[in-house]
């Protein structure tokens, strides 16, 4: 007798080799960049897609110049575009000088052309706002979709709060990209979601049972935000408190949409 198997509730990997083009897939590759950390997990993955006229570049993470040197050797120095899932420095500091390098456009994040003018066949982009505001999603077709940092199997994603990122915003990109019915996420750090619907699920659920945790420690007496912290996040290691500290802001921003929290004086109460 089998018992079915449980779909994995975390996607994670021994160290892959850095600055390898790794073939997840017919026609992409991965490589992934010296850049291992707390955020990055074993660093960032650039992922290049195979098109009619050359590669299309999507993240090329840190300014390395020997990540730069293995992404132009993957490519056999043939990068038809460059794109940048979102504005922050693993994923795109990187993305001018390759720019430059490669001659070839660069779209998306702070420094690209608006990526909705984007035009490609076989590629489309998905906003998903959330973590940041500018966050999108690339469809290369055939059920696959890089899901950037908006989705990632190896740790939940840091939502931040208002202007960067917004908790609802994150909340509905998540059930959008779970009606998809991708069939594989390829996200910007660790190895391939291959159940997206589950994950995103559990994502999900995740998430809403940590924004009813803080509500619930909400008290009718404004509390400051360095106390809910250390009520909702025990024993957390220093590298990993201005991430908390933006989760949970973002989550207070959440509750105050909903009605249910007031930010008063230097601190938030239950409404
Ligand atoms: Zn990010």
């Amino acid at each position: 007798m089998s018992t079915p198997s449980m779909p994995p509730s975390r996607y994670l990997e021994a160290t892959p080799e850095y600055g390898q083009p790794l073939t997840e897939a017919p026609g992409l590759v991965r490589v992934v960049a010296r850049n291992p950390g707390p955020m990055t997990y074993h660093g960032t993955n650039t992922w290049l897609i195979e098109a009619e006229h050359g590669w299309i570049v999507v993240d090329p993470g840190p300014e390395d110049p020997h990540h730069q040197q293995a992404v132009l050797d993957a490519c056999a120095g043939k990068i038809h575009t460059i794109l940048v899932t979102h504005s922050h420095h693993d994923h795109e500091a990187g993305a001018q000088s390759l720019a430059r390098l490669a001659e070839a456009p660069l779209y998306g994040g702070s420094h690209g052309q608006n990526p909705d003018t984007l035009i490609l066949p076989g590629i489309s982009l998905v906003r998903t706002p959330g973590h940041t505001m500018d966050h999108v999603c690339v469809d290369a077709g055939d059920g696959r979709l890089l899901s950037g940092d908006h989705i990632m199997g190896w740790s939940t994603s840091v939502i931040l709060r208002a202007p960067h990122g917004s908790m609802s915003a994150y909340l509905a990109s998540l059930k959008e990209t779970r009606a998809r019915n991708d069939r594989t996420l390829f996200s910007a750090h660790g190895p391939p979601i291959t159940e997206p619907e589950s994950f995103i699920s559990g994502l999900l659920k995740s998430r809403l049972n940590k924004i009813a945790q803080t509500l619930s420690a909400l008290t009718p007496a404004p509390q400051p935000e360095n106390q809910l912290l250390a009520t909702l996040y025990r024993n957390l290691p220093q590298n990993l408190s201005r991430a908390a500290a933006e989760m949970l802001g973002s989550m207070l921003e959440e509750l105050e949409a909903r009605g249910e929290a007031i930010h008063e004086g230097a601190g938030w109460r239950r409404k």
